[in-house]
């Protein structure tokens, strides 16, 4: 990197507990330099065009789409970690990669996406003889259920078995349930304390079952995975890109 000029990041969501972590990470980076922070309770609304050549938006839905609407016309490229988007949502992002490159991603860590690889697999092997559940854990103040990893997880696993999570998704159980259709994939979501986030995959069949599982020790994983996101990102292509592409294990 010597004699290269740093690139120029922006943080959405800059008071955020992961808008902080990232903002410690791109200061201690010396091929990124912190150009812009915006954050609603800093009370102005987003302006990152001229000051950006990335930004990184760790904020709430309507943020993400806030940036969007900032960046309409430039160049500028967009890292998104933020989770929790209404289909329609992510309808209006789209249209973003046309002009820019976009990396979007529920989950930033290498072990998670290396997770996401490895329960497809297994899901395709296994085949229908084996339940699968997904159980997610995080802190109190986390404001979406289930979280945007268990998501792409139950997303990986029901395009590896050809099932299709409008259907086959089951997000809570109470009173009388009768059977466990086969096909059935459950996700459930814990809520308690300070846990940073906890991700387990179970595949179960008669006499055996395969427990796969993640945990998150800091808030740290994902802001360098952010600002790897960023670094490889800026002045790419544009399109559409997930982290898989930035770690280099889309073939996996
Ligand atoms: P947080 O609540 O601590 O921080 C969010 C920040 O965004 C707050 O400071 C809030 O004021 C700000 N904000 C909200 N709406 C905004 C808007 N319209 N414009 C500008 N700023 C706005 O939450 P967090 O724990 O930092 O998580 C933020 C998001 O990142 C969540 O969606 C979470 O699920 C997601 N997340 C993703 C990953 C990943 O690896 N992709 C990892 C952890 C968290």
């Amino acid at each position: 990197m010597s004699g290269a000029k740093p690139i120029r990041v922006g943080i959405n969501g800059a008071l955020g507990r992961m808008g902080r972590a990232i903002a410690a990470v791109v200061q201690e980076s010396p091929e990124v330099e912190l150009a812009a922070e915006v954050d609603v309770g800093f009370g102005a609304p987003a302006a990152f065009r001229e000051a950006c050549d990335v930004v990184i938006d760790f904020s709430s839905p309507a943020g993400t789409l806030a940036v969007a609407r900032d960046l309409r016309g430039s160049k500028t490229a967009l890292v998104i970690g933020t989770t929790g988007h209404a289909p329609a949502e992510l309808t209006e992002l789209l249209p973003l990669a046309k002009d820019r490159p976009v990396v979007h991603a529920a989950n930033m860590s290498v072990g998670v996406n290396v997770l996401l690889a490895t329960v497809a697999e297994i899901a395709k092997r296994l085949g229908d003889a084996y339940d699968i559940e997904i159980v997610e854990a995080h802190h109190r103040l986390k404001k979406d259920a289930p979280s945007g990893t268990a998501l792409a997880l139950a997303r990986a696993v029901a395009e590896a078995t050809g099932r299709d999570l409008a259907k086959d998704a089951r997000y809570e159980r109470h009173g009388v349930i009768g059977e466990r259709p086969r096909r059935e994939i459950g996700i459930q979501a814990v809520r308690a304390g300070d846990i940073v986030g906890d991700h387990t995959v179970f595949f179960v069949g008669n006499g055996e079952r395969i427990e796969v599982i993640h945990r998150a020790h800091t808030r740290d994983t994902f802001a360098r995975g952010a600002v790897r996101a960023a670094i490889w990102v800026a002045g790419r292509t544009p399109g559409y890109y997930s982290m898989r592409d930035v770690l280099g294990f889309s073939s996996l």
